[in-house]
């Protein structure tokens, strides 16, 4: 049973802003609940104060960044339906159109949120690690103004994030430049469907040589993380499997990783190196195709 709580369905942002600045910590906003609401049951989150964005105009649109190039941004209403679908993120990005379609089941992706995921912090979920592989960022508003915030600085641990109590997540940028040579990869916790282990790269290419890497790692640790050293051994190599192999050798290595009843921390170890192996090789793969 969720505990008695006060309910409000804001029509402004700035409404929805005020309560937040009012009630503080006792308020906790609600997008598409699936994150929230299990939350709620499982007494894991017990606000006095419910903040519905559903009625707040302007948060439910994907367009185009206004200084051009084949960047985008995603409205914090906007549901992973939305995006697998999407005409202008399948165009420009289809990594995050393919993530979106993979997550949960149909009535998951009819109500959650890519923001809502995002500031939600489940280690195990896919997107922050396509997130960090795209230099993502965050749009935060507050009464205070707004202010943008790296999808790897936003994310702080489990069920943690580095929001102030008044803050929302209006929307999600994705700079680019271009999106064409990126791929996710995971091995899927049985049950559920979340990430295991999940890796996403994204390259700059000139034929089979990375000019550019950033690969973005989750479900390996409480935090998702940008593998550093794959990165700056691979930036300037031509992209072998040989190569890629030795570059994602103890990817993990020095950082505290989960052990749970689904996976040993060796195992996640393990399974963060195939995975992100995969994933580089299947990005490279596509910007070949698509050069
Ligand atoms: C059965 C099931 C299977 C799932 N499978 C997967 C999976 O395979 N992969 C995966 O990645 N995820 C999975 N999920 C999680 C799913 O993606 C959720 O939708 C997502 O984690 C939360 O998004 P939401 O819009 O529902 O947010 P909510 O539940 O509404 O909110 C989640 C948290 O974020 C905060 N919040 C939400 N929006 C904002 C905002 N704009 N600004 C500030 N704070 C905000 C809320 O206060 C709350 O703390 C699954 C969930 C379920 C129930």
């Amino acid at each position: 049973m969720i505990p008695a709580l006060e309910y409000r369905t804001p029509e402004s942002l700035e409404e929805a802003l005020d309560l937040l600045e009012r009630h503080g910590e006792e308020a906790k906003v609600l997008a598409g609940g699936h994150g929230l609401i299990p939350a709620l049951k499982l007494r894991l989150a017990a606000p006095r104060v419910l903040v519905d964005l559903r009625r707040v105009p302007g948060l439910s649109s994907i367009e185009p960044l206004p200084e051009g190039g084949d960047g985008f941004v995603v409205g914090a209403l906007v549901t992973h339906r939305e995006i697998e679908v999407s005409p202008l993120v399948r165009a420009r990005c289809p990594l995050l159109a393919e993530v979106a379609g993979a997550i949960g089941d149909a009535q998951v992706r009819n109500f959650g949120t890519l923001a809502g995921s995002l500031c939600h912090a489940d280690p195990a979920a896919d997107y922050p690690a396509v997130l960090l592989a795209l230099d993502a960022e965050a749009v935060v508003a507050s009464r205070r103004g707004e202010r943008r915030v790296s999808a790897g600085e936003l994310v702080q641990g489990v069920f943690e994030t580095a929001l102030e109590p008044d803050e929302i997540v209006r929307s999600v940028r994705f700079p680019g430049p271009h999106f064409a040579a990126a791929a996710y990869s995971k091995a899927r916790q049985a049950a559920s469907g979340f990430a295991l282990a999940g890796a996403a790269a994204h390259l700059k290419l000139d034929g089979r040589r990375a000019t550019d890497i950033a690969v973005g790692i989750t479900g390996v640790a409480a935090r998702p993380f940008r593998a550093a050293g794959v990165e700056d051994a691979l930036r300037g190599q031509e992209l072998s499997p040989e190569a890629v192999e030795a570059a994602v050798r103890g990817l993990a290595a020095g950082r505290e990783l989960t052990s749970d009843i689904h996976a040993s921390a060796e195992y996640r170890a393990r399974l963060a190196e195939v995975h992100a192996k995969r994933a580089i090789l299947r990005a490279a793969e596509r910007g070949s195709a698509g050069a």
